[in-house]
């Protein structure tokens, strides 16, 4: 599979060869126990749901192929994180995590995590590092939600592993098309699937990928144990929706690219941010190490009142938080806590047609200045 093309392998990749009378797509099985032999369970048969169910095995292989290792499907994003920093961190250790990630990581570590004697250490995606000297796990986050800087992955790597570190990826909003973590040198690529992986903005998703069967098999208990497991539904939903990523990804890639070119020259906006527009600060090390760059724009108005103006002058973008949708959304970020301007806004391009986007901004923007 892995010869042939994005979009060709989202289309076929956990799904088993067919035989004629087959769905092509077959339908989720619904189960909490299933029938056992008379002379009791044996392992190879499913037993109960917390541990098997064939639809979420068919999304576990589907994200497995696109990421390059073993994988583990959560419920949300958020299980997946905690799953990896409780079974790697123990009382003592040291994690060091992105200062401009995503917040609930921050607030777990500063809460839970402080509680069990694990200390947490900061460092900006884009460097400069501290001294990896001591730390147990490093987690990246690139591109970081919602600063859109990009970390050197490989370099960053190295240099931990030298230490003795493990290191995970984030890997939410770049997805497996653009760029696979565990070929990079990290040890574990963990993700939301509730953003573009899935896409439609109807589900909450998350994995674990992992290249060492025993920091998989680790993981694998943890979740049997905690009992974190999304739902078959859901399971078979994203696996639904995983076809169609390339053909997202492209469309979002495309209004990206002319929604940041045409916010980079105007008059009420500055810091405009995407790693795919050359002059950003991370244009350099996006375009070594990503494949292809997320449909994600920071970019700053002068303040929330110009935000709350922008959204109710636009007809096509909505209010919403996430990313990664068909809709074209926008997220002031400072209501939720991040460190960021009150004016600041996460653009999530949806695959709307860009002239319609261009259209609606020019004149949100104008009719938003106007008053
Ligand atoms: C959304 C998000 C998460 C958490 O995912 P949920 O599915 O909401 O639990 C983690 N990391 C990043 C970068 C995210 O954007």
């Amino acid at each position: 599979m892995s010869s042939l093309g994005d979009s060709t392998r989202c289309v076929h990749a956990g799904l088993p060869p067919l035989s004629p009378g087959d769905p092509l797509q077959p339908g989720p099985v619904f189960a909490a126990p299933y029938a056992l032999p008379a002379e009791g369970y044996e392992p190879g048969i499913d037993g109960y749901g917390r541990g098997d169910n064939p639809t979420r095995r068919v999304l576990e292989a589907a994200i497995a192929e696109l990421e390059g290792g073993d994988t583990l499907a959560f419920p949300s994003g958020q299980a997946a994180i905690s799953a990896v920093l409780m079974t790697v961190l123990r009382p003592g250790d040291t994690l060091m995590l992105p200062s401009d990630g995503y917040y609930n990581v921050r607030t777990f570590a500063s809460s839970f995590l402080a509680d069990l004697d694990i200390r947490v250490v900061e460092a900006p995606t884009a460097g400069p590092y501290p001294s990896f000297d001591g730390v147990r796990l490093v987690l990246l986050e690139s591109p970081a939600n919602p600063s859109l800087d990009v970390v050197d992955i490989a370099q960053v790597a190295e240099a931990a592993h030298a230490a003795g570190a493990l290191v995970a990826v984030d890997n939410t909003a770049a997805t497996p098309l653009g760029q696979r973590p565990l070929d990079l040198g990290a040890d574990i690529s963990v993700a939301s699937g509730t953003k573009a992986l899935s896409g439609h903005s109807d589900l909450l998703l998350g994995y674990v990928s992992a290249l060492s069967p025993a920091l998989y098999e680790h993981m694998a208990s943890w979740r049997t144990l905690a009992g974190a497991i999304p739902s078959p539904f859901d399971a078979w939903l994203a696996r639904r929706s995983l076809s169609t990523l390339d053909l997202r990804l492209r469309q979002q890639t495309l209004n990206a690219s002319a929604l940041a070119t045409f916010l980079s020259t105007h008059p009420a906006v500055s810091n405009v941010r995407w790693p795919g527009l050359p002059g950003d600060p991370s244009f350099e090390v996006a375009s070594r190490q990503m494949r292809r760059i997320p449909g994600i724009i920071g970019f700053t108005l002068p303040s929330a009142a110009a935000v709350a103006e922008f959204l109710r002058a636009s007809r096509l973008v909505v209010a919403a938080t996430s990313f990664g949708g068909l809709h074209t959304t926008a997220d002031r970020r400072e209501q939720w806590g991040d460190r960021t301007a009150p004016g600041f806004v996460r653009l999530s391009c949806g695959i709307e047609d860009a002239d319609d986007l261009l259209a609606d901004f020019s004149s949100a923007l104008a009719l938003s200045l106007s008053r």
